[in-house]
């Protein structure tokens, strides 16, 4: 039997559980994941290695209604994602199967013309009832291969995903060797668990006002330690204040999370120092944003 393999782009509105759904499919986080929507910000490939066959798949930002140039260029990676795949994966959340970014999604997706499945996330918030109204409604807008329910978080539902995009694979080679679970550098990792911990951390604006860079990353064998050296990019005054916290309280208790999160992942000691510098106007800024990677 010949190999085969496919990119798969996971495609929907902000938050319905792109990244979990990934992590989880691949037993690693390879995507931070938030309760607030627009977490994921650059496009992630998690590598899915099965019996004869490997999956790309490719998380996106959601696709929204633009605002900044940073929306932009998050929204742009997502709908240029329906061009680069063999399959995709729209995702809704049972509870909430519509969204005012849906009617772009299904045009997006007739434009491109490829075999898609429907995920419907998070069936472990409601009753099961819930589900077949929505397959109907969603079977009238669009002639998905199928429809799955999952849960994400607890798992429910995953085995049967990946058997019907098992059948959708067209022989292929695998693109990637086998222990590559994700194109990411480890440090852009590390500046995504930095970012994970101020999301998770802090409230309202702050989280989208800010980017994370990874200056220099550096193993000390002989003291068994990793050493990090990152900064945080603010957009004013104000906002480095709310970061830092009273006494340096905020940046101590997002410090020490991502250290614990970044010793675990490489079983290591972990020296993790985060400046914080003030950058007006980053996220509105065409070069700033190339520059921070976005
Ligand atoms: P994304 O923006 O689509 O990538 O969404 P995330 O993966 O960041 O998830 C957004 C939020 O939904 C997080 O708080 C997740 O823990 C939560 N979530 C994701 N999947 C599930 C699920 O199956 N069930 C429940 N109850 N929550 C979920
Ligand atoms: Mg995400």
């Amino acid at each position: 039997m010949s190999f085969h393999s496919g990119f798969i782009a996971i495609i929907g509105p902000p938050n319905v559980g792109k990244s979990t759904l990934l992590n989880r499919l691949l037993g690693a986080k390879v995507a931070i994941v938030s309760p607030k929507p627009q977490t994921t910000r650059n496009r992630i490939l998690g590598i899915y290695h099965g019996e004869g066959y490997q999956m790309v798949f490719m998380d996106t930002p959601g696709i929204h209604k633009t605002l900044t140039p940073l929306h932009r260029s998050m929204v742009a990676s997502a709908q240029s994602a329906f061009q680069e795949v063999d399959i995709v994966v729209v995702m809704i959340e049972m509870l909430r199967p519509e969204s005012e970014d849906m009617p772009l999604i299904l045009r997006n997706l007739k434009k491109a013309k490829k075999p898609s499945l429907l995920i419907i996330n998070k069936i472990d918030k409601g009753p099961r009832e819930k589900l077949l109204p929505i397959i109907e409604a969603y079977r009238k807008r669009y002639p998905f291969h199928s429809y799955v329910p999952v849960s994400a978080l607890n798992g429910d539902g995953t085995e049967r995903l990946l058997d019907e995009l098992r059948s959708l694979l067209r022989p292929g080679p695998a693109f990637f060797p086998k222990e590559m679970k994700t194109d990411q550098t480890e440090s852009f990792w590390v500046s995504e668990i930095i970012r994970e911990k101020i999301f998770l951390h802090t409230r309202q604006e702050l989280p989208y006002a800010v980017a994370v860079g990874v200056q220099e990353m550096k193993e000390r064998p002989e003291s068994n330690l990793l050493s990090i050296f990152a900064r945080i990019h603010v957009e004013s005054e104000s906002q480095k204040g709310i970061l830092i916290g009273r006494g340096g309280k905020m940046m101590k208790a997002i410090g020490s999370s991502a250290r614990l999160e970044i010793e675990e992942k490489f079983q290591t000691r972990v020296y993790l120092d985060l400046s914080v510098r003030v950058e007006k106007n980053w996220s509105k800024d065409a070069r700033a944003l190339r520059r921070l990677g976005y």
